[in-house]
């Protein structure tokens, strides 16, 4: 397969590029699959890119269950971004636990409390972040680049795998036996936080699972922007 060969070394060049050129430099893992062919090439390749995910406290077991399979295999712990204790408190106190579900003003301000800020601090002080997004996800992709500027947060972001496919993806992780959350065995091709994401049936949208109780419209969590608009998830296999 010397296309997925030429792939895989060219998204090798990109993070070498990255760790060269663009010190200090953060890769967001949200510890999905994708995620997860990031995290095995820049840590078998030994690159000084940090790498963290956002512990919104409201993940399943399995997705953090990932963490300790990180470390099993590469010998890495991966930095966990917590939001402000004082923030989800007063959250809780005025809205409920779960109040992301009465409406979307409210799913958007625990978003914001659990994953917005949190990743705020975590790309602080660097001069480039990186993401696992790819093209082929939806159709809000469809314009995504390897590199792009980000004036939201004032750096440069890197999506590597802005070219491969799902299959691309898998392939990679079977065939170097790279770790992986065990619900994407079960139903769950993109994984969020645990009272927000459900199963999808067999040719489902990707992201039917995610915020299924709201309007497609409305789906989005404020991590990725694009000229400074939060970017609307929608699967192009819808
Ligand atoms: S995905 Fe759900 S639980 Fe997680 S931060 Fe957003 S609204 Fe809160």
């Amino acid at each position: 397969m010397p296309e997925f060969t030429n792939l895989v070394a060219a998204t090798g060049l990109t993070l070498e590029r990255i760790a060269r050129d663009f010190t200090p430099a953060v890769f967001a893992s949200s510890l999905a699959a994708e995620d997860m062919v990031l995290t095995d090439l820049i840590l078998k390749a030994r690159l000084p890119i940090g790498i963290f995910s956002l512990e919104t406290g409201r993940l399943h077991a399995a997705t953090l269950a990932v963490l300790d399979k990180i470390k099993a295999s590469y010998g890495a712990d991966i930095t966990l971004y917590r939001p402000q204790p004082e923030a989800v408190d007063a959250y809780v106190a005025q809205h409920g636990l779960n109040a992301f579900y009465d409406s979307v003003e409210l799913r958007r301000e625990c978003c914001r409390i659990r994953k917005v800020e949190p990743l705020g601090r975590a790309l602080a002080g660097n001069k480039a972040w990186i993401t696992g997004q790819r093209r082929a996800q939806s159709t809000t992709r469809a314009e995504l680049h390897v590199e792009e500027a980000d004036p939201a947060h004032g750096m440069t972001k890197f999506n590597p795998l802005a070219d491969w496919s799902e299959d691309d993806v898998w392939h990679y992780i079977r065939s170097h036996g790279v770790p992986y959350n065990a619900l994407h065995d079960q139903g769950y091709p993109s994984i969020g936080c645990q009272p927000c994401t459900r199963a999808v049936e067999p040719g489902e949208d990707v992201r039917a699972g995610r915020w299924w109780w709201e309007n497609p419209d409305s789906k989005e969590c404020g991590l990725h922007m694009v000229d400074g608009k939060l970017i609307r998830i929608k699967s192009v296999a819808a």
